[in-house]
């Protein structure tokens, strides 16, 4: 059974048709990367499967729940299925520990003591059981982008998307946040992550799906789509990566 379900999914802005049709199932423990030039609709389709922005047509599934415009069901929602963005949006003012608690308190009204040892538990799980304490100007942005998957994954979420990223860290420090993520892969965790570390897809992902002109253009095991493209358009885009 899928834990994911994406049917016939459409999205406009205006009248600019973002997503034109996307048809996409997500086993659970399912790693799959999305690739495609900026402007594919990569991040619309991440942010209309956590309810970020509300579809037009087709249907979303996750858990075999309907994802219905309705504010109540998108909070079950967010609380099923994290994300994790580019910009780390830590809260500057609290510590890691405190900005691993906070939607644990807030959200799922989580008693503080019980928020506490669940922070920890997540942060030690990135390697960061050391910096409860630190604020986030006092962390590189690798251990910060740490602090925001730790805060997703405490909110125990059955999947994670993760929106490019590592696209906003200074080279050295993508590696220490890949490794984080290939361990959750590891750990069985449904992730859905628009990237751009080809060499990462190919070694972590169980399917590729490459976006163009808001559609699915191919999708296939790494193997299939990087060795072996079909069409002009993705043979195009990777000879640019
Ligand atoms: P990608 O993540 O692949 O670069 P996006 O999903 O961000 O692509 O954007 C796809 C298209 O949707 C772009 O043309 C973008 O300008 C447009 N778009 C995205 N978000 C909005 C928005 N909130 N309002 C209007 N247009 C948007
Ligand atoms: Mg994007």
């Amino acid at each position: 059974m899928s834990l994911i379900e994406i049917t016939e999914v459409k999205k406009r802005f205006g009248d600019n048709e973002v997503l034109k049709g996307i048809n996409i199932d997500i086993a659970a423990g399912e790693v799959i990367a999305i690739i495609g030039k900026s402007g594919s609709g990569k991040s619309t389709l991440l942010r209309c499967i956590n309810g970020l922005e509300t579809i037009d047509d087709g249907s979303i599934q996750v858990a075999g729940a309907q994802l219905l415009p309705d504010d109540l069901h998108l909070k079950a929602l967010r609380l099923n299925v994290g994300m994790i963005f580019q910009g780390f949006n830590l809260f500057p003012h609290l510590t890691a520990g405190r900005n691993v608690m906070l939607s644990q308190t807030m959200v799922k009204k989580t008693p503080k003591a019980e928020a506490e040892v669940i922070a920890r538990k997540m942060l030690d799980r990135v390697g960061l059981a050391h910096k409860f304490d630190a604020y986030p100007d006092q962390l590189s942005g690798g251990q910060q982008q740490r602090v925001a998957i730790a805060r997703a994954l405490a909110m125990q979420p059955m999947a994670l998307l993760c929106d490019e990223i590592t696209s906003a860290l200074d080279p050295e420090l993508v590696q220490e946040v890949l490794a984080v993520v290939r361990e959750l892969a590891a750990e069985g965790m449904t992730l859905l992550m628009v990237t751009h570390e080809m060499r990462f897809a190919r070694e972590v992902c169980s399917r590729v799906v490459f976006m163009h002109q808001g559609r699915v253009h191919e999708i296939g095991p790494p193997e299939t789509v990087f060795a072996n493209p079909q069409t002009p358009e993705l043979r195009q885009f990777l000879g640019m990566h």
